[in-house]
């Protein structure tokens, strides 16, 4: 859903040329986050504009390999910098969440007076204060909208290979490599349109999923063996991982994401959860399969939110409370043998 109160001529004209256009998207970034920054970023440097883009928090080494991505900058690392750079920026993109919330520390910085500010967006509601909305939960990824937004602004010439690199990035990890949220012809069009770039897809797949520690493959094993609960009767399994567990397999930030997805695989599982005990809290992540809303479950019991089959959120309480809670919530929702 775009809103047509602006042309495409008119939002071209006003991110073309030599502006301080930064771009933003939200915490712990995944693949369509960082894809989809990325590609836009290199799509605006090529209309000669001076795009930077601040991540909230720290991204994980599988995108490391994406082209110029040592230029993001990480707001709680270097803070001065990033507030300087939200302070002087003429037009700000939001990519890839519906809630500034998402933006975790750097949200009270992100009104600069005077910024035009455009939203770019697939979650439900968007709730993002923004000038220009482009929002579609219809549509499998944010970096497939991008795609779908220089297409609008009328500049589908000027998606080179490595804006392609980056979009196609997004949606394929924001699909589990088009397994999900991937049932539109529309996004095979723009998949086709990024591969008629000439990028290396089977590359792109080995740079993101075939690139991991060993001690991450190893903590997986670890998690499915050891750490995952299932109960058939509630349709329901989960993993959890404690700060030591962590420890012990040196994790780094990203190891765990996909863990949630396994338990969706055993029949009969339709809602799988991933606990992480962290320093400050425990993040939970949610996966259903069909009619089941881990986007509600999430936002009306541990104040996340999501997609209707992908969803997170966080707790405050401890590990073992949290888990508490959940399997105490079960009940409501899953009949029970
Ligand atoms: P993941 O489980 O991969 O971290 O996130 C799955 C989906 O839920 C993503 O679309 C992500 O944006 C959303 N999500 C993850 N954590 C949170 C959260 O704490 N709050 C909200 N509102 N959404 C979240
Ligand atoms: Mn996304």
């Amino acid at each position: 859903m775009s809103d047509l109160s602006y042309s495409a001529q008119n939002i071209l004209k006003t991110i073309s040329g030599d502006k301080r256009v930064l771009i933003v998207t939200h915490m712990n970034p995944d693949g369509d986050a960082i894809g989809s920054s990325m590609g836009l970023y290199h799509f605006l440097k090529s209309l000669g504009a001076h795009p930077e883009v601040i991540i909230p928090n720290k991204m994980p080494g599988f995108l490391k390999w994406i082209p110029e991505s040592s230029i993001i900058k990480v707001f709680t690392h270097n803070t001065g910098k990033a507030k300087e750079i939200i302070r002087g920026a003429e037009i700000i993109f939001f990519l890839d969440f519906n809630s500034s919330d998402r933006t975790g520390k750097m949200k009270e910085y992100l009104s600069p007076a005077g910024a035009f500010r455009i939203l770019i967006d697939h979650h439900p509601d968007p709730g993002v204060k923004a000038d220009f909305v482009m929002s579609d939960i219809s549509v499998s990824s944010t970096a497939e909208l991008v795609y779908l937004f220089i297409e609008w602004l009328g500049r589908a010439d000027m998606v080179s290979p490595v804006v392609a690199e980056c979009l196609y990035t997004g949606i394929m990890t924001d699909t589990g490599c088009f397994s999900y949220n991937s049932s539109q012809p529309g996004t095979y069009r723009v998949l086709s349109k990024l591969l008629e770039q000439g990028i290396d897809k089977d590359k792109i797949y080995d740079n993101v999923y075939d690139n991991f520690s060993e001690k991450r493959i190893r903590l997986l094993g670890y998690c499915l063996d050891k750490k995952m609960v299932v109960m058939q009767e509630y349709q329901t399994a989960y993993i959890s991982l404690t700060k030591k567990e962590k420890e012990k397999y040196s994790f780094a930030i990203g190891d765990s994401e996909g863990f949630v997805n396994y338990p969706l695989s055993i029949k009969g599982i339709k809602f799988a959860a991933f606990f992480m005990e962290n320093e400050e809290n425990v993040k939970l992540s949610f996966r259903s399969k069909g009619s089941f809303s881990v986007n509600e479950f999430s936002r009306k019991h541990f104040s996340g939110g999501g997609h209707h089959n992908a969803a997170g959120g966080e707790s405050e309480l401890s590990l073992d409370d949290t888990i508490e809670k959940f399997r105490s919530l079960l009940p409501l929702y899953f009949e029970g043998d």
